[in-house]
């Protein structure tokens, strides 16, 4: 019997199955056990490297369902969560909310609700054994709306979400406060820019402008091309996650970037440059870049101040764009090219 368990919830996606992988090669007395409800956007392959390890196990489930979640607190007895679970595409939260409502709002209810259940006899009071239990919800900087030209989010920008997609997460980080200031769970939630590296669905901007090209396809870009997004490697992202989780305050809220604002348009280039150089062929693989209508309510620019969870808890981004893109590509040809 492991010392403790802990529940992950979206573990099949792109940065749980990272988390995952970091975790358990870390900490060797922690059993994982990930729920998945393997949307569209969940890959079993993701976790191929751990699926044998004795520290993990998975379950098919959705975080909608009470009565599969109450059993799994009864039969594992939590004493953490660390929740990456939700619809997670802006394009497909324009289309199509529904998913983004009950998943990213109803299901972080849900889970919230029942973890304080099992941890708590009331407000404020924890069962015997219970005291350290933690709720980590794993969020985004989309729920500050969008910057101009200057500027940073910190932890006390105020909410502006201007997507579907960003405003479930922004009701899904009010309710994990409110169980925080009402109830005295032990939550807390890390706000963080782009993401990239390995395992990312294809629908996303960087596989799909490495997909494109090795296909010989129009690489579309929205509008101009001049949005700004703050770039992190995703395996940076896992470390300030372990970190925030194991020694972050209860109640706090942390933001998490990588200091690497690139626009699209660089992005794309910068791709191609670097496809020029290991994967040559007759034509630059910039002459595939191709402007297309811009998505709808498309923020400008994203930028985090992470100066919080670096100095309160000493994490810091090791890759920069430059570096953390030469792998990722290098990850995706071997997907790509199979
Ligand atoms: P992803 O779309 O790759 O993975 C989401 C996972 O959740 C999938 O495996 C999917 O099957 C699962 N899932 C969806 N609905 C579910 C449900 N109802 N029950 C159980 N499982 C369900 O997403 P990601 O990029 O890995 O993002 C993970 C988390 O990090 C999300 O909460 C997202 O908002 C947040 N985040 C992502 C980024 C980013 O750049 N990707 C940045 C900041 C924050």
């Amino acid at each position: 019997m492991k010392d403790k368990s802990i529940l992950i919830t979206g573990g099949a996606g792109f940065i749980g199955s990272n988390f995952i992988e970091h975790f358990l090669g870390k900490y060797q007395n922690t059993k994982i056990v990930n729920i998945d409800k393997l949307t569209y956007a969940g890959e079993l392959s993701n976790l191929k490297q751990i699926a044998n390890n004795e520290n993990y196990e998975f379950i098919k489930g959705d975080i909608c369902d009470v009565q599969l979640l109450e059993g799994l607190f009864k039969k594992y007895n939590f004493s953490g969560v660390i929740h990456f679970a939700a619809e997670s595409h802006v394009d497909n939260s324009i289309k199509n909310p529904d998913a983004f409502i009950n998943t990213n709002v109803y299901g972080t209810y849900n889970l919230l609700n029942i973890a304080k259940n099992h941890w708590m006899l009331e407000p404020f009071l924890f069962k015997e054994g219970c005291e350290n239990n933690r709720f980590h919800h794993i969020s985004t900087d989309e729920v500050y709306g969008t910057l101009g030209e200057e500027g940073l989010f910190t932890e006390k920008t105020p909410y502006a979400p201007n997507s579907p997609y960003s405003a479930s997460k922004a009701s899904s980080d009010f309710i994990v406060r409110s169980y925080y200031h009402t109830y005295g769970i032990n939550a807390i939630t890390t706000n963080c820019s782009n993401n990239y590296g390995p395992k990312q669905h294809d629908e996303k901007l960087i596989p799909t402008i490495i997909k494109k090209a090795l296909e010989g396809k129009n690489i579309p870009i929205y509008g101009n091309g001049r949005n700004i997004r703050d770039w992190i490697y995703v395996e940076d992202h896992c470390k300030g996650i372990d970190l925030a989780f194991c020694k972050g305050k209860a109640g706090e809220t942390y933001n998490i970037g990588g200091k690497n604002e690139r626009d699209n348009l660089y992005i794309a280039h910068k791709i191609c440059e670097i496809l020029d150089e290991i994967r040559p062929k007759k034509e630059k693989y910039s002459k595939q870049i191709k402007f297309v209508k811009d998505r709808p309510g498309h923020d400008f620019r994203y930028a985090i101040d992470a100066s919080k969870i670096e100095n309160d808890l000493g994490w810091k981004a090791i890759e920069n764009f430059e570096s953390g893109i030469l792998k990722t590509i290098k990850w995706y040809l071997t997907k790509y090219e199979k």
